[in-house]
Formats: C-alpha cells, structure tokens, sequence
C-alpha cells in the first residue's frame, strides 16, 4: 500500500517530482499538441475520446479471426464484419467494448446484438436458395434498425436493403450513423415493421432483430420464391426464443429451428 504523503515532503521527494515536471517543461507544446490531434481526429469523423481511430481496424480484424475460431465461417459475413466500425454505433462511453462479443445498450431500452449473433444470422441467410445461387443476400428486408449496424453490414452484402424501426428516436440514430458510410442502396422507413414494407416486396431475405411469438403473415407474403427469413421466435416446445429460419420453395414453406437466442420483443405499431 502506498502511504499518503505527508508534508513538508522530504527533499528527495520533492526532487523526484521537480525532475518529472521539469522534463514536461521543456516541452510545453506537448499538451497542445495532443490538443490540436484531439481536434483533428474530431474533425475527420473520428472518436477521439474512444481511443479507437486509427487502431480500430486491427481490433475489428482480431473480432473477425475470434468469430471464425468459433465456427463462423462465411466468407464475405467475415468481411463485411472486418469493414464497419461498430464503435461508430455506440455511445461513445462504450466505445472500447464495441468489438467484444457482447451486446449494448443503444438507448430506448433496446441493444445492438452480439457481433457473433449478428455474423450467426447473415450467415444463415447467406445459405437460402437464391443467396448461394448469386453469392449475395439481394433484396433485403430488416425489420429492428436500431442504431443501423446490421444495415451497414446488409448494405455491403447485397444489392438493396429496406429496414423499418418502429421508435422514431432510434430511426433518426440509425439515419445519423449511416450519413456518410458507403452503404449502397439503403433505404430506412419509420414504421411497424410487422407489417414489412409492401412497396418494395418480394424480398431474397428478411431479417427480424426482435422476437416475436408468431411469424407475421406480411413477411411470409413479401418472401420472394427461393428467398429466405431468419428471425428471432418463441418457441413452446423449447420455452424460450429461437432462430427460426423459413424458405419458400417451389413446394410451399420450410421451417428450421435453429440457436436458442435473447431479442427484444417485436412489438407492435409505431412510437
Ligand atoms: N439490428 C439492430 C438491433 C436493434 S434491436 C442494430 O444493429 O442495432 C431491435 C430493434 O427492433 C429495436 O430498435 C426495436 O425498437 C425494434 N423493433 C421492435 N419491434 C419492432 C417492429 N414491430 N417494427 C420495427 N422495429 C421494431
């Protein structure tokens, strides 16, 4: 345990101190400096006070190689989860925790997903019919934007996504975080997202970020043929959520049930 100092400080004391201060002396420029890449940083964009900027990258990589240590393994998920910088989606006092496999409070009692839930679903996506077949997720629906870090995941992996948030405060976040990411054609809608969003139906993919008790029939409506949902769903016989992944074949309807899972709840109409 160190000892408060007491005082008069002994000399040797005082000497070791004057030595510190005086090598910070003679360079008096050093905290305007750090100042001024303070500024800088703020000023391209970058969250100085994360300590993240320009390192975030080797961090975001290191998320990458522990996701597929454990198992995930496709190819162009990966990627896209090595490109978008998720610390840009959280309040920047959880900055430092954006890249372990934790979810986050992102305001509104709702949370972004765990990176290895989020790489779980894309990845079953990336398995439906059409999706193999053309190497991307096509035409997307998300229902659940959030803070939009799975909609910049969607918008590198396929050729339009629609994501519809019902709570506006989150819906004008996610529009926020996204200015200025080159997401492609990403288009975010204010709504009930259990309703989908008939304007720009059939879908290749649909992906819920809440858990629901019964799968809405608009999602099954909007659902092109060979296309493919994954979403969070309560199911009975195992008491409690679970990825439940649907494909509309030629012959009608398949479900899986797949991972046990903990979501939000998919509530109903708009606030
Ligand atoms: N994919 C998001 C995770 C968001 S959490 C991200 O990357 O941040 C789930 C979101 O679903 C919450 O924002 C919640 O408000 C939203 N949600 C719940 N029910 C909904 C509904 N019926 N329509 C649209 N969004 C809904």
């Amino acid at each position: 345990m160190t000892r408060a100092p007491r005082f008069p400080l002994a000399l040797d004391r005082v000497h070791g101190r004057s030595r510190a201060a005086g090598s910070e002396l003679l360079r008096p420029q050093a905290p305007l400096q750090h100042a001024a890449q303070d500024a800088a940083q703020q000023a391209t964009g970058r969250r100085a006070s994360s300590g993240l900027g320009l390192d975030s990258a080797a961090v975001r990589e290191r998320m990458v190689q522990r996701l597929r240590a454990e198992g995930l393994r496709c190819e162009p998920v990966l990627r896209a989860l090595g490109q978008v910088e998720r610390h840009r989606f959280v309040d920047s006092a959880l900055a430092t925790q954006a890249y372990e496999d934790t979810s986050l409070p992102i305001g509104l009692q709702q949370t972004i997903s765990k990176p290895s839930v989020v790489g779980r679903m894309l990845a079953l996506l990336f398995e439906g019919e059409q999706a193999r077949a053309h190497g991307h997720l096509g035409r997307v629906l998300e229902v659940g934007t959030g803070c939009g870090y799975q909609a910049a995941l969607l918008g590198l992996l396929a050729r339009s996504v629609v994501s519809v948030e019902r709570l506006k405060g989150l819906h004008e976040k996610a529009r926020e975080n996204l200015a200025g990411l080159r997401s492609g054609d990403l288009r975010l809608v204010y709504g009930d997202g259990r309703d989908g969003h008939a304007p720009r139906a059939p879908y290749t993919s649909i992906v819920a970020a809440a858990g629901g008790e019964a799968v809405p029939q608009a999602w099954l409506d909007q659902l092109a043929p060979g296309g493919r949902l994954v979403a969070p769903m309560h199911d009975a016989a195992r008491g409690g959520q679970v990825l439940l992944v649907i494909d509309r074949h030629e012959q009608g309807l398949v479900r899986q049930w797949h991972d046990a899972v903990h979501f939000v709840p998919l509530k109903s109409g708009a606030a």
